[in-house]
């Protein structure tokens, strides 16, 4: 038996981030929306373990780990525990969202394999039991499994979807080198030592959902991180100018980076900027969301 399971990669079109609690963890209110650049995790029965990575041609291969590390044999293993079985069988990660990127592809694989791996061995884990499963393996994995747009709460963990009715089309430009995520918060930390407990709150971007007019969220578009990815990257803030001098609505920073997002008034601008924006950048990808979280897209 084989089952594909398709999970997108999150952008966030609030990001506020609070001074860290006592944890470590940064108190987040985002708004995150699941978009249309997808990793699809396929598992198939097997005598053992196995599991193998694929990327297309824009993306270094090297970055995606395919030993232990890789958080796809977490979520296995972790599943496999729950339930107290083996973890058997062979998973093939076929990657499309920029590693390292900000879009939180690692955590999409996560909530992918969950998924697949539920189905494969017939276990029917309870969608809560999965959710906090989810939750354990990083902040971002729930928002994977639940997709559409969604307020986060707590580290990011907490979700709860919002109404988002529009369908909104975004300019993606990846890096071709990722940015660590701890090391945004560090930079966020020594840029804003005064950041308060509580994170700004998310009132206007939803409120801008709610119109489904592109330039209202454009003008809503709020991100903490901004600041410190493009002090780790100076060169990013040249790229969110080309996109606003390519006929951008907005620019803005994917949650801690590198990767930069292009708001566009419709599917027919978005090409455009997308096509001035090439000119300069290798790789420039056009999608749009909200779309489905987790879904089974095979199961043969
Ligand atoms: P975050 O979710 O922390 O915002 P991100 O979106 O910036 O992360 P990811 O693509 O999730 O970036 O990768 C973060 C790191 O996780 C990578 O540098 C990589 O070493 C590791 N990693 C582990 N498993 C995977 C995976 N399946 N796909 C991509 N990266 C993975």
């Amino acid at each position: 038996m084989t089952v594909t399971v398709r999970a997108p990669g999150k952008i966030n079109l609030h990001l506020g981030v609070g001074a860290p609690r006592q944890d470590g963890f940064h108190p987040l209110v985002t708004v995150y929306q699941a978009v249309g650049l997808c990793d699809d995790v396929t598992a198939t029965a097997a005598p053992g373990w196995t599991l193998t990575v694929s990327v297309p041609d824009w993306m270094d291969a090297d970055a995606v780990p395919v030993t232990g590390d890789n958080i796809v044999d977490r979520a296995a293993h972790l599943l496999a525990r729950h339930h107290g079985i083996d973890s058997l069988a062979a998973v093939s990660v076929a990657k499309a969202i920029p590693v390292a990127g900000g879009m939180a592809g690692g955590s999409a694989d996560a909530a992918a394999a969950l998924v697949a791996l539920d189905r494969l061995w017939a276990l029917g884990t309870p969608d809560d039991d999965l959710l906090a499963l989810a939750a354990e393996l990083g902040s971002d994995v729930p928002f994977a499994l639940v997709g559409g747009t969604a307020l986060g709460t707590g580290r990011g963990e907490l979700v709860e979807p919002v109404p988002d009715p529009a369908t909104w089309w975004w300019v993606v430009v990846p890096s071709a080198e990722g940015l660590s995520t701890p090391a945004v918060y560090r930079r966020f930390d020594e840029l804003d030592p005064g950041a308060p407990a509580e994170p700004a709150a998310a009132d206007a971007t939803l409120a801008a959902l709610a119109t489904g007019d592109p330039e209202q969220l454009a003008g809503a578009l709020h991100n903490d991180l901004q600041p410190a990815a493009l002090d780790l990257r100076p060169d990013l803030a040249d790229l969110l100018d080309l996109g606003k001098g390519s006929g951008a609505l907005r620019g803005l920073v994917s949650g801690s980076g590198p990767t930069c997002l292009f708001l566009a008034e419709d599917a027919d601008a978005a090409r455009d900027v997308a096509g001035r924006i090439s000119r300069h950048h290798d790789v420039v990808l056009v999608t749009n969301g909200p779309v489905a979280g987790a879904h089974v897209v095979t199961y043969a």
